[in-house]
């Protein structure tokens, strides 16, 4: 990975490059939605499909030229029926957020309602947001999780649900970490006649081997993101039942796209033949043991979870019973610092501007891919809560930092 043709080209964005490379290889990367792909899926991303245009579906293109085109996308197409077992898949979306916006524009007028998570509360911008186009486009009201309990309540969503009478209820969340009851979202989006879409962005991976229960059966749509914990090529997938088929190929294109990255698609199906493999499954339950290894040890040191642990890839910090005048902010700084890569993240019951924040968020999906053990996220715990307890206090610091350099060097990336 020494980006020599770039170098000769742009030394500049060589430097930013191989920078990059460094930087994963020397930090830990805890942002809950991140993962390392592996160089099989990198380059399929980085090869030649970067230059067709291939708009259409396999077999029914505008272009000429297509025949390998097609093959890679049967294959993506093939191969995420088999892992999440849905009758329709669509793997053209650009990003999750292309893929919800493809759905919202398939079954959606401009003005009808959606009823979806609070993002402060663990939701996610495109699930219509006042900033985002859905929130522009449609009539948006949210949910929440139940502050104290840091879950949701489902008799509070179908009180809203009837108040609201929502045309698509959306669920699956960015920052909720607890396993999501599907039948019961879906029977408040039967009682209310609405559409039910679940975002499964963060937990595709963990939904394609069971070890979280699938919406895909359940939910009228299922989408997600595909380089998350599935890690496979950036991008958007959409699943339905096949009778919603021709409408979510609509809604992509000519509705919302144009030509597809058919090199990410490439990148897709690589990973999605990874995530066959029976190492894949062992991978997903591993995040799930190092999130909660993980979390364990933060209660243990003092720290409050929200929720009071995890089933999921991620933990969720709420600083304000153990640190009432740390931010979210000033710890993700601190712990950026030590090469501890993780963001502040709002809680249930935010007191706080959401630009500071009072929790953190700190997710397991590319620690594990790099080969930690749970004894490995206990000590990445140890860590966490040592920063955050002294803060500015040099020493400590330069002593994390150094335990940082040696998980990094027992993990190698990229080699
Ligand atoms: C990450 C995420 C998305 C999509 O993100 P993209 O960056 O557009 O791929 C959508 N929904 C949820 C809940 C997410 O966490």
């Amino acid at each position: 990975m020494n980006y020599e043709a770039v170098r000769e080209v742009d030394p500049a964005v060589a430097d930013a490059l191989a920078g990059e490379v460094d930087r994963q290889r020397d930090t830990l990367a805890m942002i809950a939605s991140e993962n390392h792909v592996s160089e099989a899926v990198l380059e399929a991303q980085s090869s030649v499909l970067t230059n067709k245009y291939a708009e259409g579906y396999p077999g029914e293109r505008y272009y000429g030229g297509c025949e390998y085109a097609d093959e890679v996308e049967q294959l993506a197409i093939d191969r995420a029926k088999e892992l999440w077992g849905a009758e329709y898949v669509n793997v053209q979306p650009h990003s999750g957020s292309q893929a919800n916006m493809a759905v919202y524009t398939a079954v959606l007028d401009p003005g009808d309602r959606i009823l979806s998570l609070d993002l402060t509360h663990g939701g996610h911008l495109s699930h219509g947001h006042p900033a985002n186009f859905a929130g522009q486009v449609y009539d948006v009201e949210n949910y929440e999780v139940d502050p104290e309990a840091g879950r949701l309540d489902f008799e509070s969503i179908h009180e809203r649900a009837e108040r609201f009478d929502p045309d698509l209820i959306v669920s699956g969340f960015s920052a909720y970490p607890r396993e999501v009851d599907w039948a019961s979202f879906q029977a408040i989006a039967e009682a209310v006649d609405a559409y039910h879409m679940a975002d499964i962005a963060h937990i595709t991976g963990l939904v394609a081997v069971g070890v979280h229960d699938s919406p895909v059966g359940i939910a009228d749509f299922v989408t997600g993101s595909t380089h998350k914990t599935i890690r496979s090529g950036r991008g958007g997938i959409i699943m339905a039942d096949a009778e919603y088929g021709d409408d979510i190929d609509g809604a992509i294109i000519p509705g919302t796209q144009g030509g597809p990255l058919m090199h990410n698609i490439a990148g897709k199906a690589v990973g999605f033949e990874e995530a066959l493999q029976p190492e894949f499954e062992e991978y997903a339950r591993q995040t799930v043991d190092n999130a909660q290894a993980l979390g364990d040890h933060l209660e243990k040191h003092g720290f409050s979870l929200v929720s009071g642990g995890t089933d999921t890839h991620l933990v969720l910090v709420d600083l304000r019973d153990s640190h009432p005048d740390v931010t979210g902010k000033e710890a993700e700084e601190a712990l950026e610092a030590v090469g501890i890569v993780l963001n502040a993240n709002t809680v249930p019951g935010e007191t706080r501007s959401p630009f500071v924040a009072s929790g953190i968020r700190a997710g397991t999906p590319a620690l594990t891919t790099r080969g930690f053990d749970a004894d490995a996220c206990e000590t990445v715990g140890h860590c966490i809560a040592e920063v955050v307890d002294n803060l500015g206090d040099e020493a400590v610091m330069a002593e994390m930092s150094d335990i940082v350099d040696e998980l990094c060097a027992d993990h190698p990336l990229y080699e």
